[in-house]
């Protein structure tokens, strides 16, 4: 069995991602092969999120205590808050052969990139800035003042996309789903993860050579 892919999905907030991973995790054509780690953060929840589901909710105290513990795979201070990929769970299924999705920010999928280099990242944006914008005052469940700090941040954010190895204009749900799961089929094809399969069919081989050699 080879290991899982580990797939790293930034992108503006408002870009749709939850939706788009979402339906890749639930969806009519889900992928029964993903699963989506749960960040901790120390951001107070909003309205409608689950503990365990959403996010794992800790104080600032405790997730400094996490980190002093290595407990993270990567985390980062986000518009005032922590927030932090728990590493034990992502080891555990990689090593499972599941491919694991993580949903961060840059700088944490940077982090990534530099630790795990066969990890996967892609950024998913609006077709453009309005509509980005006309996204996130829809949601209606920040402040004016937290809705600005998320724009001034995305326009900081665009300047990381040249760092990613894919980018998905998330225009129509289905499609970058459909995208996404394209490409994962395409990476489970690269040789590296192959490698056991490779290493069989290579014995196997040989071993035919050696019988036709007789
Ligand atoms: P939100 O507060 O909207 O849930 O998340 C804010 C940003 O933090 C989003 O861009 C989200 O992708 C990112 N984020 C969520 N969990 C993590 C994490 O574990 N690590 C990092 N680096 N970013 C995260």
């Amino acid at each position: 069995m080879s290991r899982g892919i580990l797939l790293v999905i930034s992108g503006f907030s408002g870009a749709g991602k939850g939706t788009v991973i979402g339906e890749l995790l639930h969806g009519e054509n889900k992928r029964e092969d993903c699963c989506l780690s749960v960040s901790a953060t120390s951001r107070t929840p909003r309205q409608g999120e689950t503990e365990g589901v959403s996010y794992y909710f800790k104080t600032a105290e405790v997730f400094e205590q996490m980190i002093a513990e290595d407990k993270f795979l990567e985390y980062t201070k986000y518009v005032g808050n922590y927030y932090g990929t728990p590493r034990e769970y992502v080891m555990e299924k990689l090593e499972a052969g599941i491919n694991v999705i993580l949903e961060i920010e840059v700088d944490g999928a940077m982090q990534v990139k530099s630790k795990f280099n066969e990890a996967v990242t892609i950024f998913i944006t609006p077709p453009n800035a309005e509509e980005l914008e006309k996204r996130l005052r829809g949601r209606q469940t920040e402040s004016e003042e937290i809705i600005q700090k998320r724009l001034l941040k995305a326009a900081e954010e665009a300047l990381s996309i040249p760092h990613y190895d894919y980018l998905i204009i998330n225009d129509k749900v289905a499609d970058c789903v459909s995208t996404i799961s394209d490409l994962i089929e395409m990476e489970k094809r690269r040789v590296v993860n192959q490698s056991e399969f490779v290493a069989e069919l290579q014995e196997d081989m040989k071993q035919l050579a050696d019988r036709e050699k007789k």
